[in-house]
């Protein structure tokens, strides 16, 4: 099967000025060996929160009781998926809208509301609690956002990351969807397999259905 440009890339670009919580440990890429210095390789290494550009929160990271990244079904991560845009920059995104909308296992969240990953603003919509329970009804097992968090930026209550843990759905964050059409979609991200992770970052792209 060639998927040449078959896929949409929605995830940003890792380096140094990509925007971390804050607080939170940037992204940070050391070069030990290199061509240009005479070296016969290239070798780096990096630094980073696990929670940089796309990423996946593991249970682990909201709950003292939930599962590390590694321990994570992959089928979370792949397969059918919705791209549903919201206007108006809510502070939490309520049901009301959706309420017969969702037709895919797995809901990606277009607000614009994190236009730049390398500009942090705090100002970003966030889940409502309410908007999980009725995505379960609607037996979705992940939610994505484009925005750094599921939760406001300020809030400690973590209301959206706890009703996620409750009903054992997969979290998606920091995504780039300026340039994604809502509607079906495959997405892939998978994360690594980093023993007792509490998130890992993934290459999330999306593949178009075939109609
Ligand atoms: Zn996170």
């Amino acid at each position: 099967m060639d998927m040449t440009g078959q896929y949409i890339d929605i995830s940003p670009i890792l380096r140094a000025s990509t925007a971390v919580f804050p607080g939170d440990t940037p992204f940070e890429r050391t070069v030990n060996m290199s061509f240009k210095k005479g070296e016969h390789l290239d070798l780096s290494d990096i630094k980073t929160t696990l929670h940089i550009g796309a990423h996946t929160d593991a249970p682990s990271h909201y709950h003292s009781d939930g599962k590390t990244i590694e321990e994570r079904d992959l089928s979370f991560y792949f397969g059918s998926c919705q791209v549903i845009e919201v206007k108006g920059n809510p502070a939490r995104i309520m049901p009301n809208d959706f309420l017969d909308k969702i037709t895919a296992q797995r809901i990606l969240f277009k607000t614009n509301s994190f236009p730049n990953p390398d500009v942090w603003n705090e100002n970003f919509s966030a889940l409502s609690p309410e908007l999980i329970h009725h995505l379960k009804k609607n037996n979705v097992i992940l939610v994505g956002i484009d925005t750094p968090s599921v939760d406001p930026a300020t809030d400690k209550t973590l209301a959206s990351h706890k009703a996620i843990y409750d009903s054992d759905m997969a979290i998606l964050e920091g995504i780039v969807l300026t340039h994604v059409t809502p509607g079906m979609y495959q997405l892939i991200a998978l994360p690594l397999r980093i023993e007792g992770a509490d998130a890992s970052p993934v290459r999330a792209i999306l593949v178009r259905e075939k109609k």
